[in-house]
């Protein structure tokens, strides 16, 4: 099973992420929900919050033990299925260079407790050029 858009917790029809999570948390807290199904982040996921997570000082409300960290994945044409785990804000400029549009999705992982959850989804919208399209295929 490999990482995909879809694993990542809140992406299907939600709204408003940060709402979602709440809603969640406070689910999880009041022991309607698990700990075990919500900190049930893809190994890779995980792997790439230890490595590559920006620092936040916000607790992990899950565990509390450790500060959430937050990956960004650019989905669209060209970029693998699973997406790109963007590092440096230059890669998003270059995107954006592009004649193509992509999504990137924020996530807060727990690299202690596997928790995620979706934050935001942005668009990344590339630049259209002033001719009509179609004509070149780099
Ligand atoms: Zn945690």
């Amino acid at each position: 099973m490999t990482f995909s858009a879809s694993m990542l917790r809140g992406a299907n029809g939600v709204v408003d992420h940060r709402l979602a999570r709440r809603a969640l948390i406070n689910e999880v807290k009041r022991g309607r929900i698990s700990k075990d199904s919500v900190c049930d982040a893809h190994p890779e996921l995980i792997r790439a919050a230890r490595n590559l997570g920006e620092e936040t000082s916000t607790p992990c409300p899950i565990c509390e033990e450790v500060n959430v960290v937050l990956l960004t994945y650019v989905f669209g044409h060209g970029l693998p299925k699973h997406g790109r785990c963007i590092t440096k804000r230059s890669e998003i400029t270059s995107l954006q260079k592009s004649p193509h549009d992509y999504a990137a999705y924020v996530v807060e992982a727990c690299p202690s407790c596997s928790w995620h959850h979706l934050l935001r989804v942005l668009p990344v919208t590339g630049r259209r050029p002033a001719q009509r399209r179609g004509a070149t295929s780099s």
